[in-house]
């Protein structure tokens, strides 16, 4: 089985972000990045799955600057077996990188098609689910465990009160929540055999893929600082404050 893991170039998730000041995003200079968490965990199960003898190929894929090579390596050091960089600017929209992963996947015919939930920088949410819609392939979202059998998948996704169980026909879409696993650390001789994994690097055009601005990011805002709070005398004072300044509560009955 061929599985295709989508990783994306994140802020890292210790870093707090700042806006630029004419709010067209958020400063990216020097900026610590990392391989976006639910990425590792969709990279975690691809090799796992491969430890376990039911995957042969694990190819990784990412779509951004030339410096997200380094992502790249780390997939390769956690145990996948080739990368490819799709170059293209930081901060492309959904529909785009769905269309250029459908791309890839058409080349690449995988079984298994694995991607974060969602990306931590840009919280969408929907390339999973854009691309499974471009293949016309299902999709398992928010898996929380998965078991491959003969030609398909059975994908446990966590749902109010309790957990689901559904069987996929492969080739098929899943993406990762947080409790799919927890992944393992490269180790150092990983790290140096990954130097000589194959990278292939291609653009937009050489996937026979011309971008569409399909939507613009008009502003990015930081949140309304917070107010300092308060020490209240007393429940009727507290209780006053909520009615009459905060407006929470209704008059008195
Ligand atoms: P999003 O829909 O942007 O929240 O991202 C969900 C998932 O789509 C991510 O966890 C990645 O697996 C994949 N993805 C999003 N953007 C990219 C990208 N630029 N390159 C590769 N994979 C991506």
């Amino acid at each position: 089985m061929k599985i295709l893991v989508a990783v994306k170039r994140v802020v890292d998730y210790n870093v707090k972000v700042r806006v630029k000041s004419d709010q067209s995003g958020v400063d990216l200079a020097n900026v610590k990045m990392a391989m976006n968490p639910f990425c590792e965990i969709a990279v975690e199960e691809a090799v796992r799955l491969k430890e376990a003898g039911k995957a042969s190929d694990i190819l990784v894929v990412c779509i951004g600057p030339a410096a997200a090579q380094e992502q790249l390596r780390t997939a390769l050091a956690l145990g996948a077996d080739r990368a490819m960089l799709i170059e293209a600017e930081t901060g492309m929209d959904s529909l785009n990188v769905a269309r250029l992963l459908a791309a890839v996947a058409e080349r690449e015919s995988p079984d298994l098609l694995i991607l974060g939930k969602q990306a931590i920088d840009s919280d969408n949410n929907q390339t999973g689910q854009m691309l499974a819609a471009l293949l016309g392939r299902p999709q398992g979202t928010f898996a929380s465990a998965i078991e491959v059998q003969e030609g398909s998948i059975e994908v446990t996704r966590e749902v109010d009160g309790g957990l689901s169980t559904q069987r996929l026909t492969l080739p098929a879409v899943v993406t990762t929540d947080l409790r799919l696993n927890e992944p393992r650390y490269a180790s150092l001789p990983n790290i140096m055999k990954a130097k000589r994994k194959p990278l292939e690097t291609l653009s937009p055009d050489d996937l026979g893929v011309t971008l569409k601005a399909h939507s613009q990011l008009l502003r990015v805002e930081t949140p309304a600082p917070r107010q300092g709070g308060i020490k209240v005398g007393s429940v009727d004072e507290l209780l006053d404050k909520l009615r009459n300044e905060a407006k929470v509560l209704g008059g008195e009955s």
